[in-house]
């Protein structure tokens, strides 16, 4: 079930799209099938499961976290996490440099951008991400590599909204990327996309879909 869904998703995704396979809520024994199947990259949006999950499963799993993140909890993923995709603050970028740094690693990180109607949704302003840039710029930050932008689309059925957001999301990619990072190679990836609204985030340009409940739901 597991491996035929993956198939079927790739199939439909092509090579240019990244598939993080979204597994909160599920057990390692999802993930192994997962893995067996062939599946490396995997998202886990709570920092204790994702914790848990690093520790039980092999080591060659490219790890992203892509909830929201506390600051006093960046400590707990820095020694391992590959991608961080809730970036929404200047303070936050600064304490995953920071643990980052103790580790001698680099971490990729993607600016999260709020386009959707809910109040719930996490995620900055276009204006809140410039000026995070400004700061980010103005520092020395060798251990972070800002790699693009991550958003979300409104809950809804409406697909013309869900397809006006993508459209906005990949014009506020398209705006920083020309305005602050053209010579950065690494800013290239537009994270958007889940289970129901996937394929339309890829008609808009997302290079990294997260796909949780497609995969591992009976
Ligand atoms: C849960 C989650 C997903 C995956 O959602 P599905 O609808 O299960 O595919 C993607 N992104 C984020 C940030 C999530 O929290």
């Amino acid at each position: 079930m597991i491996q035929s869904k993956l198939v079927e998703i790739r199939k439909q995704i092509g090579d240019k799209v990244k598939l993080i396979a979204v597994s909160k809520n599920n057990p390692v024994s999802k993930l192994s099938v997962a893995y067996e199947a062939g599946q490396k990259v995997f998202g886990e949006n709570r920092v204790q499961e994702l914790c848990t999950k690093y520790s039980e499963l092999p080591k060659d799993i490219e790890w992203h976290l892509i909830g929201h993140l506390q600051k006093n909890k960046v400590k707990y993923i820095a020694p391992f996490v590959a991608w961080i995709h809730s970036i929404d603050s200047f303070e936050l970028l600064e304490i995953v440099q920071k643990e980052a740094q103790k580790h001698n690693r680099k971490i990729n990180v993607l600016l999260q951008l709020k386009v959707a109607q809910e109040e719930s949704k996490f995620g900055m302003t276009l204006k809140q991400a410039e000026e995070l840039i400004h700061a980010f710029k103005k520092l020395d930050m060798p251990n972070i590599v800002i790699s693009g932008i991550m958003g979300m689309s409104t809950n809804t059925e409406n697909e013309e909204i869900i397809n006006q957001e993508f459209n906005e999301l990949k014009k506020h990619f398209e705006f920083l990327k020309n305005k602050y990072f053209i010579e950065e190679t690494e800013f290239k990836e537009l994270s958007m996309g889940m289970s129901n609204d996937y394929l339309l985030a890829i008609q808009n340009g997302s290079t990294m879909v997260r796909i949780g409940s497609l995969i591992f739901s009976e």
